[in-house]
């Protein structure tokens, strides 16, 4: 059996003020601090408060992410950030693919795995988020919908590269919604999910890579995804804007991962 750390990750969109996102990392700091050797934890608060999440996170090993960024390096991008001016501030991990970014602003395939290079050339860490529409589900598209998410989305990662990629597989129906796959349609989508990797990068690769579960995960339902064979965590949106319930969420991941 492989042995991979469970990772959860927390999205904290477009919430917080700087006072509140201070607090909850600092909260989240302290309460995790005797977990971390257990599960691996990022947060990724809005972009104008990375700085002071930063610097609350100073002296633990929780990561700092950041939810969205621009692929070039520098230029006439109004309103955009780069990877180097995201590191420059001590981000370490970057999502890409999120279901909003998709849906909401538009973002596609091309434009994902232009974001996927970038911050994989930056050296950076990837969260790159892949899930089907419920009507695809509907329609028993799941598992292909994933692959060709997979496919554009890893499109050029060099095998080298893998080792600094996380997949979050996230119905869309299940993002906010207080849905939530079982955990048998979240371990089948999963296991479909590695068996992609498998396919193009090869076994080691597949044993190795992380997949996130993300869409409505809360401390009542974490332990029962974390502990399909397949799940290595959760990409937690809601339930990681409050510090008791996110510590909860990630002691989940800690007791019942693939470690
Ligand atoms: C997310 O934003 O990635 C997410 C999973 O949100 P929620 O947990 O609120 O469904």
């Amino acid at each position: 059996m492989p042995q991979r750390m469970p990772y959860v990750g927390g999205n904290w969109k477009m919430n917080t003020d700087l006072a509140g996102a201070t607090a909850l990392a600092e909260a989240v700091a302290a309460g995790a601090a005797n977990l971390l050797s257990a599960c691996q934890v990022v947060v990724c608060p809005p972009l104008t408060y990375l700085q002071a999440v930063g610097k609350a996170l100073e002296g633990s090993a929780i990561l700092l992410g950041a939810q969205n960024f621009h692929h070039q390096p520098s230029g006439a991008f109004t309103g955009e950030v780069s990877c180097s001016m995201l590191k420059d501030l001590g981000v370490g991990v970057v999502l890409c693919g999120h279901s909003e970014r998709r849906h909401v602003m538009g973002e596609g395939d091309v434009l994902i795995n232009a974001k996927v290079l970038a911050a994989l050339e930056a050296g950076l860490q990837i969260i790159l988020c892949i899930g089907e529409k419920i009507e695809q589900r509907e329609a028993g598209q799941t598992d292909a919908v994933n692959a060709g998410q997979l496919a554009y989305g890893l499109a050029g990662v060099k095998p080298e590269q893998l080792a600094r990629v996380t997949i979050a597989y996230e119905p869309v129906w299940a993002i906010g919604t207080g849905k939530t796959a079982t955990p048998i349609d979240a371990q089948n989508a999963h296991r479909a999910i590695r068996n992609e990797i498998r396919h193009s990068f090869g076994d080691a690769a597949a044993d190795a890579i992380r997949i996130q579960y993300g869409g409505s995960v809360k401390p009542g339902n974490a332990g029962e995804l974390f502990s399909q064979p397949d799940i290595d965590g959760g990409l937690i949106g809601g339930a990681s804007l409050k510090a008791g319930d996110f510590l909860a969420i990630v002691r989940a991941a800690a007791e019942t991962g693939n470690a």
